[in-house]
């Protein structure tokens, strides 16, 4: 897999970074080179425009959408880990949300007794929490839940997907996108090492890139067990022995600055020298865009 390029190929599947900080947007100096903004990830693969999350970076994608669509119709899918703050704040300002123009389609789990729907509309209420409610949204917006006892298999075009819930309070799913050129896997808030790791092993095995969630370094991880987030360190550790290619440390903590993460991922790189020499391992920067 080739390096970051700013060129790109409709035939080669892309991802870009618009998000990926964890719990908080974190913006300013301290963090301007791997970006404040919590997660958002625009993957382009087989003529279809699916988008991880709705953290605060997809203000940003909803811009850059808007540009690039024009008054052309938008349409594109939505996959949602689960409804913490960082994963749906940004959606009151995704700006195609209020284009008649845009179709929306929600892919996600029963995230709360009354569904995913209102994990969206809640935020949305049109006085408390925002202006604007979300049922006055001109956008035409459908809902789609992945029951996590069932088929958590599914498709988006001739994009094959399959659903995975990951080790977190209240629950979150990870996604795994197959590609002509390698399965793509988005695993983040999941904490390593527990009961159902054999199952996550099955779920990343020998994808060609892993997005995954890595907070913590080994000191943190110890007195944050049971907060539903990986260490660099287990992160790499599963990756190296689930024939993963490449590695994108994830979901960076508020209180991680731009050295620090710089620490973590040479940390990160060394660990993976131990293990396999040909696992690439890397941290995540908002802006980036990655060619498979
Ligand atoms: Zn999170
Ligand atoms: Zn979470």
């Amino acid at each position: 897999m080739p390096a970051t390029s700013p060129h790109r190929d409709p035939d080669r599947p892309s991802l870009r970074f618009w998000g990926v900080r964890g719990s908080i947007p974190t913006p300013g100096p301290a963090t301007a080179r791997y970006g404040g903004n919590t997660t958002c990830i625009e993957v382009s693969v087989g003529g279809e425009r699916i988008v991880i999350d709705a953290g605060s970076g997809i203000r940003g994608l909803g811009v850059a959408l808007m540009k690039e669509c024009g008054p052309e119709p938008l349409h594109l899918t939505l996959l949602h880990s689960h409804a913490h703050w960082d994963h749906i704040q940004g959606f009151p300002f995704f700006a195609p949300a209020y284009s008649k123009q845009t179709h929306i389609r929600v892919i996600g789990g029963n995230a709360t007794a009354a569904g995913l729907p209102r994990v969206f509309a809640d935020q949305m209420d049109g006085q408390r929490y925002f202006p604007f409610p979300f049922a006055a949204l001109p956008s035409q917006i459908t809902f789609e839940h992945i029951d996590a006892q069932g088929d958590l298999r599914f498709s988006i075009g001739s994009v094959a997907v399959l659903a995975c819930p990951t080790n977190h309070p209240g629950g979150s799913l990870g996604y795994r996108l197959e590609t002509p050129h390698g399965g793509i896997v988005f695993l983040s808030d999941h904490e390593t090492g527990g009961a159902d790791e054999e199952r996550i092993r099955a779920f990343i095995s020998g994808a060609a890139l892993m997005i995954a969630d890595a907070q913590y370094d080994s000191t943190e991880i110890l007195t944050r067990r049971g907060w539903g987030h990986g260490s660099v360190e287990e992160v790499v550790g599963l990756a190296a022995s689930s024939g993963v290619g490449r590695v994108y440390l994830f979901h960076h903590d508020p209180a991680h600055d731009d050295a620090c993460l710089d620490r973590m991922l040479a940390e990160g790189q060394a660990q993976a020298r131990q293990h396999r020499s040909d696992l690439v391992v890397d941290a995540a920067r908002e802006g980036e865009e990655i060619l498979l």
